[in-house]
């Protein structure tokens, strides 16, 4: 057997990126014979699509594009009284879930759309999975696959389920015949129905995002790149990262949630969206990856075998628990067990740290404490737990939301800016997916209308928020949650 690597510590999902390098990187390379002028995104190609007819447009005729600014709640309110271009163009900023489905609607509406994303290993944000090769020589090397956020979903609206089909359609997707269900600390397994299906990425979650754009001149698609200031200039909005210029836009997106958000909305001149990111509050959810040399003891269930997911109950340390090796990979024997598990998030909130930067003696603690709970969950003596030979920790510093507006997506048409995200109407990659497809809907409504009274168009402006019910890691129709009942010995925080 090859030595087993070190422990590992994960860097964490960029959010933030300080120094993130600004290459950007075109998957759908605009081809259109037709070039066009006016704004452009991200420094690749900016070719665009032939014009549609001319449109009617807003304001007195030779008007020239300004930012009109009006105080309100804090910051100013930009106010865009000036014509949408013809042809325009919208910035997403954000390539998981949400941003994806929102530039894929915006394309299907005929309106073009960039999407920045700080992911350095691909887009998807939290539909996130690693293989990594671990072993010695390449010959004995082993691909260990972990998805290492979302687990699985399921699909109860007509929209989304036609998504699913098409993934399924390709190959991408398939359901998750694995039993799931409910693990009593002491390994006192109870199953879930099996119904309604639960879905998984073949190849992980990952691949999942690439396959929510279409092939579209409209779309394109700028990586790694971290936003970081939002201007409003003549008219348009302006995009930094640092002080690098990313292009102009009509309107833009902000498809990603917590301190990044935050910081951006700051100063942006969009009091009322600013305003309702503040009020969003997110759980911290840590994350260990750990592969196995041998299949882990896991309680039998008569009837149905060993589980392939558990939502872990009275464990402080456990809120869940997951083989990929027998998700990924049903068919296949001999592979080292890769398990994902994910802490509570009062377990995350009690530890949490910069997720940038995690400090070597916190990692290791969690690893400790994780593993303990592992044992704790499947009813093993202190200590007999095989070491695994593969470990990584990640802290999702902003796990899922813990309240939620209820509305699709969040728009300000005076600010010509929206929101989208899972946070608006839950947690789960189908609520993020449904909110892109609305904001899209919106902003190309908005575009289309005569523009005399854009009010109309507003929307999640002065929701309050109220809590989200679920699971630690979503809420998912058919396996909602009961109240965990974390023994008193385990909530004592560990020094
Ligand atoms: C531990 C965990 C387990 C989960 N399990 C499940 C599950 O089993 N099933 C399920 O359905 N859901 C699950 N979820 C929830 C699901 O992953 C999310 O609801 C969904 O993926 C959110 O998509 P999103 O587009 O709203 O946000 P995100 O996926 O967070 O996308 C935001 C993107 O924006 C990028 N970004 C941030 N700031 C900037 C910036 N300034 N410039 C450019 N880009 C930026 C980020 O890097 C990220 O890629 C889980 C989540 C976690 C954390």
């Amino acid at each position: 057997m090859p030595p087993p690597p070190p422990p590992l510590l994960l860097p964490a999902a960029p959010c933030c990126p300080r120094a993130a390098a600004a290459r950007a990187a075109s998957r759908f390379a605009a081809a259109a014979s037709s070039s066009g002028g006016g704004s452009g995104g991200g420094g690749a190609s900016t070719a665009r699509p032939p014009p549609p007819p001319p449109r009617r447009r807003r304001g007195k005729p030779g008007f020239s594009r300004q930012s009109a600014i009006k105080k309100s709640f804090h910051q100013e309110q930009v106010v865009f009284s000036t014509p949408v271009a013809p042809d325009p163009s919208v910035a997403v900023i954000g390539g998981g879930a949400s941003g994806l489905a929102c530039a894929a609607s915006l394309a299907a509406r005929g309106v073009r759309a960039v999407v920045f994303d700080t992911g350095m290993h691909g887009l998807g944000g939290r539909m996130a999975t690693r293989a990594i090769a671990a072993g010695g020589d390449q010959q004995q090397q082993q691909q260990l696959v972990f998805d290492h956020a979302a687990q699985f979903f399921t699909a109860s609206d007509e929209r989304f389920k036609t998504l699913v089909d098409e993934w399924m359609d390709k190959g991408l997707v398939r359901e998750w015949g694995g039993l799931i269900g409910q693990l009593d600390a002491g390994g006192h397994f109870s199953p879930m129905p099996p119904s309604p299906p639960r879905y998984i990425g073949v190849d992980g979650m990952r691949p999942l995002a690439d396959a929510i754009l279409p092939e579209s001149d409209l779309i394109e698609v700028v990586r790694p790149c971290w936003i970081s200031k939002l201007e409003p200039f003549n008219g348009l909005w302006r995009l930094f990262e640092n002080e690098k210029p990313h292009g102009q836009y009509d309107a833009i997106v902000i498809a990603h949630n917590g301190k990044c958000a935050n910081r951006l909305l700051s100063t942006s001149g969009l009091p009322l969206l600013t305003r309702q990111m503040k009020r969003l509050q997110l759980s911290s959810v840590w994350a260990l990856l750990a592969a196995f040399q041998d299949p882990l003891p896991i309680p039998q269930n008569d009837s149905c075998g060993t589980f392939g997911g558990a939502f872990v109950r009275d464990v402080d340390s456990l809120s869940w628990m997951a083989n990929n090796t027998q998700k990924l990979f049903p068919l296949q024997t001999g592979r080292p067990e890769c398990w994902t598990f994910f802490s509570t998030a009062a377990y995350g909130k009690r530890n949490k740290v910069p997720q940038e930067n995690i400090p070597k003696i916190t990692a290791e603690k969690v690893k400790e404490d994780m593993l303990k709970g592992v044992e704790l969950a499947l009813g093993l003596s202190r200590g007999s737990l095989q070491q695994p030979f593969y470990t990584r920790v990640q802290l999702w510093g902003a796990a899922l939301p813990m309240n939620t507006p209820g509305v699709p997506c969040i728009f300000d048409p005076q600010g010509r800016a929206g929101i989208c995200g899972d946070w608006l109407t839950g947690s789960s990659i189908e609520a993020a997916v449904l909110s892109g497809m609305s904001l899209a809907n919106r902003i190309a409504d908005y575009f289309a209308s005569s523009g005399e009274q854009p009010e109309e168009f507003a929307i999640g402006l002065h929701e309050d928020l109220n809590q989200v019910e679920g699971h630690d890691i979503g809420q998912f129709p058919g396996l909602e949650s009961q109240k965990p009942h974390v023994a008193e010995a385990q909530l004592t925080p560990s020094t």
